[in-house]
């Protein structure tokens, strides 16, 4: 079906462009790191996720409406069967300027070379410790030295940009950023520290305590390295310097210290196919449910996500010092 008369463009009731779609493949993964899940999850039934033929059709919707960019994650998007090939047919969108994907770095030993053909540009990389038994304790499930080779397996296919997304917590890793630059630089890759965020109920993890505000890694990294603000925008909660004579970029993100809402261009695809219009709130709509009905056509779905468009709020309700507001888990709103 045609569909001419929409307007090639998602823009918000505040003027905010929205270019850019981040999408949960899975709820599931083989780590279980402690700011992300409990340590027993209970993970969706199959039919309350989005098959991979509805996310397809649901990013192509968003790609003829004007995202330009469509970021991969999860859980763990590489553990979903099918996933490579989900990957190959959106990075073949006609439209869609960049593929990305966020990825604990477990399966990308076998798979760096596949995503590299799917279309794949760049790839963030989950790393919080150059120590393994802080790594076990941190991912509760996970295995450094597998991480450390797919890391390099990326590193060798040539994707356009690597980063590393490091979550920095009190008394568990923070005496750690110097040297995770230190690793950033050597593989000539970029790093982003992110303040952790208040998402899912996590079990025994005091969220409050372990806070680590992005200002105070700033202020423990000049202690070694000069970090020149970047000019670089990415209209997301990230402020980037660079270190010169060095290829690395660093980022923060810090949801709590600095607001970045104003120049947000993103909504999120939730695992249960929910269209989430702000990280931290849950307004929403439930796109599952209408692909499903039997008279869903592309003209009412995209209807639907233009309407949307007038419930994303103007900025996030993030509390850390609260028990969260919100229930959801970050592996299922797709980080
Ligand atoms: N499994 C993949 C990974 O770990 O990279 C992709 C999904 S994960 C939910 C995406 C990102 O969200 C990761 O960098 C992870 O560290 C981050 N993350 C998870 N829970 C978080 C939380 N409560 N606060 C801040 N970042 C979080
Ligand atoms: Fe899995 Fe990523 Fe969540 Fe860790 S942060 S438990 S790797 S989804």
């Amino acid at each position: 079906m045609t569909t001419t008369r929409f307007p090639k463009r998602l823009i918000d009731r505040f003027g905010r462009t929205v270019d850019y779609l981040r999408i949960s493949i899975t709820d599931r993964c083989d780590f279980r790191c402690v700011y992300c899940m409990a340590e027993e999850m209970t993970f969706l039934p199959r039919d309350e996720i989005l098959s991979l033929e509805e996310i397809y059709l649901l990013a192509s919707i968003f790609v003829e409406l004007g995202v330009t960019k469509i970021r991969i994650t999860g859980g763990e998007p590489l553990v979903r069967k099918g996933a490579l090939e989900l990957l190959q047919k959106i990075g073949a969108l006609a439209g869609l300027r960049e593929l990305v994907m966020t990825t604990n770095g477990s399966q990308l030993l076998a798979t760096a070379p596949i995503l590299k053909v799917a279309n794949v540009k760049r790839i963030n990389i989950s790393l919080d410790t150059l120590d393994s038994q802080k790594f076990k304790s941190i991912t509760r499930t996970g295995n450094l030295q597998q991480v450390l080779d797919g890391i390099d397996a990326a590193r060798h296919t040539g994707f356009e940009r690597i980063k590393l997304n490091a979550v920095i917590l009190k008394n568990r890793n923070h005496d750690e950023v110097i040297d995770l630059v230190q690793f950033a630089i050597d593989k000539q890759i970029d790093i982003s520290f992110i303040e952790e965020m208040p998402l899912g109920v996590v079990g025994k993890h005091d969220r409050a305590e372990a806070y680590y505000s992005s200002d105070v890694i700033r202020a423990d990294l000049a202690k070694r390295f000069t970090l020149i603000p970047s000019p670089q925008k990415t209209g997301g909660p990230s402020d980037y310097y660079h270190i010169p004579n060095t290829q690395t970029q660093v980022g923060f993100i810090s949801p709590h210290s600095h607001n970045f809402c104003s120049t947000c261009n993103r909504v999120r695809l939730t695992v249960e196919g929910r269209l989430l219009l702000c990280l931290g709130n849950e307004h929403s709509i439930d796109l599952k449910t209408m692909i499903r009905l039997p008279n869903a056509t592309s003209d009412t779905i995209k209807q639907a996500i233009i309407d949307a468009m007038a419930i994303k709020p103007e900025k996030h309700e993030f509390n850390i010092k609260e028990q969260p507001v919100i229930l959801r888990y970050m592996n299922m709103t797709g980080g």
